[in-house]
């Protein structure tokens, strides 16, 4: 079945020029106008999408809000932002709003084309079979992208789940930030690393049992941070 993108931009021409290279490529693909058109969209019972493209600058509600909003209604779909400002405070904001990818704008329609390919696959291999991880009590089902604890099961975002099995999938090492940065967002900039702290400020409300004294992802100093499964040493 052919996925389906919707597209969110207020400038036409724009928005058709990617619409008709998304049909010409095999997927399907709406064009909405404004946050709240999207919104609505996403939120309502109507057609489930694979992806969005979600420019930033919009009248109404910017996409800063909508991805936020998306997330907080437990709306998960893939979201990448094309925003004029690239600046990497920019692009960190959109990504702490709940983004997944972004691209700045004016962009090239192939790497737009591109970017949309790989989120999709990068969404369908955090879909793989019985793909789940337990530590201490703890089960993440990157399938679904959700955290369970005990009884409550917390929703992860995509760049959550990538993030939280990056890290994994170094248990016991010390991860640098910039290394964070290049292989979880791509982003190969010299940015300001700590907006990455956020994220790790979130994931530990999520799975330490005290997050002010992190057990499970500790920070290194002058480095970054480490992940360990089980911090009392039984395996
Ligand atoms: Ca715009």
């Amino acid at each position: 079945m052919a996925s389906r993108v919707l597209i969110v931009e207020d400038e036409q021409h724009l928005a058709e020029g990617v619409r008709f290279n998304l049909e010409a490529e095999g997927y399907e693909a709406d064009v909405v106008e404004t946050g709240e058109a999207a919104l609505e969209r996403l939120l309502g019972a109507a057609p489930r999408y694979d992806l969005v493209v979600l420019d930033v600058m919009l009248p109404g509600k910017d996409g800063f809000a909508v991805v936020s909003e998306l997330r907080e209604r437990r709306q998960f779909v893939p979201v990448l932002i094309l925003t004029a400002r690239g600046r990497p405070e920019d692009v960190l904001k959109g990504f702490d709003a709940g983004a997944d990818d972004y691209l700045a704008k004016p962009m090239e329609l192939a790497i737009l084309l591109a970017r949309i390919g790989g989120l999709l696959r990068r969404t369908q291999w955090l879909r793989g079979p019985a793909d789940r991880y337990t530590f201490a009590g703890r089960t993440i089902d990157f399938d679904a992208l959700e955290l369970t604890v005990g009884d409550r099961v917390l929703h992860l975002t995509l760049m959550e789940a990538n993030l939280l099995r990056f890290l994994i999938g170094r248990e016991g090492k010390a991860v640098s930030r910039k290394d964070v940065l290049e292989q979880v967002w791509g982003l190969h900039e010299d940015t300001d690393t700590r907006a990455i702290d956020n994220f790790l400020v979130r994931l530990r409300r999520y799975i330490e049992p005290d997050p002010s004294r992190p057990r499970h992802l500790v920070t290194v100093r002058g480095v970054g941070y480490r992940f360990i499964a089980n911090p009392d040493g039984q395996s």
